[in-house]
């Protein structure tokens, strides 16, 4: 019975080992990496030094470990344990248990929050032979696991790594430390089954390709290729997600030039391309100079100019060539004909109602930017009072700079002046008019509108190394997480366990 029992755990053992570089986990010590303590959240090595305590492994992993190695200051820092939820609970006071189906633990501080996160299994498919090709998909609950199992399910080898405080050591079981240095997305295992598995994981490569300057992998880059479509498999909530975090880096431009190139764009945005296919069969290598491509350029430079964008801006600019000549056009109803237009596309990308409305309303005043007459004064100003004001304006600019339109800039340039002369508070009213004075002595607003997480341009400073000063965001990844989007995803994430983006 005994020799049973080990056999069954040894053929289970190796099978995660097959999925290893290094199955008994390779250490870089102190010397042989740049990770200092300074670095790290305190309060992330607290915990750690506490679970340790307690006799439980623990780790940092994933993107805080990746960016720090490659010298970039990490958004957040994620801890991953051997300890489950309820244990967890046990050693902390201020934590909470989240999730229905996989639980993590939120350890929270004053303004941030810690994820802490158990050890997962590899899913099941993994280890047992394959049957068919198409059940690869992750919907299923996984299950706690080892550290080493935890390194083999997760997506690319550079985010597989472990910092342990203990010995300030990196603890590396697939390869990611020389990844890192050799700049290489790879995916962990075989790239086929992994973006069967969850196809966001697409997605991801080309998005830290260009953020972090990396290469992607010839196998898993051919993979891409190969199974771009299984991308119609994800959940709509999980791309929408994914998109808003791209929109927040100033690099959409560049991350869509990826997704092109790696043949992703086509499935992803397939109508905004309809026409320009048949104009220029070479979208893919030059997007940038494409009209969306120059779009969505200047949208990130403006980003970058401290511009305030939301997810509405750029979902109009990615859509905008499918219904431009029906709101240019004065025949028929316009706003049906847009609807009718967009339908199939907000059905698709599952686009919230709400949201669908609104871009609606962004393109059927598209023209009305071009009525730029003082004698108009009340009609304009009831204009600027609309909710979407700000979206249309800015969909209406960022046009108008693309196209070189001198005319239309001109009068962009009329819409701005209002709207920087926006209807004040009251001025009767002495509290508000207190705050106003507070408010000229901040800076000027930094935050994407819509969005969720630190600004952009904190996350991308730091990350570049260009702002080495601390931002009072960088860690605010709970408080942040808890804003309401324009975008949030309206459903949960049937494709995987919850949680599973997170540590
Ligand atoms: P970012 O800087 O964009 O936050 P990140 O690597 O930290 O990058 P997260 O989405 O925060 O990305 O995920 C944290 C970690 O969880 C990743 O580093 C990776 O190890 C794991 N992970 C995230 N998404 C997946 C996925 N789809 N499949 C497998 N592992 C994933
Ligand atoms: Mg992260």
């Amino acid at each position: 019975m005994f020799k049973f029992l080990t056999s069954l755990f040894r053929k289970k053992a190796d099978s995660v080992d097959s999925f290893l570089m290094y199955p008994e986990g390779k250490r870089y010590y102190r010397e042989t990496h740049s990770i200092r303590r300074t670095n790290i959240d305190e309060d992330a090595i607290k915990i750690i030094n506490r679970l340790n305590k307690f006799r439980y492994k623990a780790y940092l992993v994933g993107g805080g470990v990746r960016d720090l190695l490659m010298g970039k200051r990490p958004k957040d820092f994620d801890i991953v344990t051997s300890a489950t939820p309820n244990q967890i609970k046990r050693i902390f006071n201020n934590c909470r248990i989240i999730g229905k189906r996989f639980k993590i633990v939120h350890i929270i501080f004053k303004g941030k929050i810690i994820e802490v996160s158990t050890f997962r299994s590899l899913p099941e498919h993994r280890l047992e032979k394959h049957k068919a090709d198409n059940d690869y998909l992750i919907k299923r609950d996984n299950s706690f696991g080892t550290a080493k199992e935890d390194a083999a399910r997760r997506d690319f080898t550079i985010n597989s790594l472990f910092y342990d405080p203990k010995n300030d050591s990196i603890l590396d079981y697939v390869g990611g430390f020389d990844d890192i240095q050799k700049k290489i997305v790879r995916v962990i295992g075989d790239p086929d089954i992994s973006f069967k598995e969850d196809p966001v994981r697409m997605l991801r490569a080309v998005k830290f390709s260009v953020l972090l300057g990396l290469d992607i992998e010839k196998k898993t880059k051919l993979a891409i290729k190969k199974n771009r479509l299984e991308i119609e498999k994800s959940s709509s909530a999980r791309l929408l997600e994914e998109y808003n975090k791209m929109f927040r880096t100033w690099k959409t431009s560049q991350i869509f030039h990826g997704l092109a190139e790696n043949h992703l764009f086509e499935v992803l945005f397939k109508e905004s391309i309809d026409r320009l296919k048949k104009t220029d069969p070479e979208w893919k290598e030059h997007f940038l100079e494409t009209p969306l491509g120059k779009r969505l350029a200047i949208t990130d430079q403006l980003l970058s100019a401290r511009e305030e964008m939301t997810p509405a801006i750029f979902y109009s600019l990615i859509f905008y060539d499918i219904v431009s000549d029906i709101f240019q056009s004065d025949k028929g109803h316009i706003a049906h004909n847009i609807k009718e237009a967009l339908q199939p596309v907000f059905e698709r990308m599952g686009i919230p109602k709400r949201e669908q409305d609104n871009l609606v309303k962004i393109f059927i005043s598209q023209p009305r930017f071009l009525v730029t007459d003082d004698e108009k004064e009340r009609q304009n100003s009831f204009f600027k009072k609309k909710d979407y004001f700000y979206d249309a304006f800015m969909v209406y600019k960022i046009v108008a700079l693309s196209e070189n339109n001198e005319a239309a800039v001109q009068s962009a340039f009329f819409w701005e002046i209002s709207l920087r002369q926006r209807p004040k508070p009251d001025s009767h009213n002495f509290g508000q008019q207190q705050n106003r004075k507070k408010e000229k002595k901040r800076p000027p607003r930094k935050k994407m509108r819509g969005g969720r997480g630190p600004h952009p341009g904190r996350q991308q400073q730091g990350g570049e190394g260009q702002n080495p000063e601390p931002s009072p965001e960088s860690n605010e990844r709970g408080t942040n997480r808890e804003q309401e989007s324009h975008f949030e995803p309206r459903e949960p994430r049937p494709n995987r366990t919850e949680g599973e983006d997170e540590a």
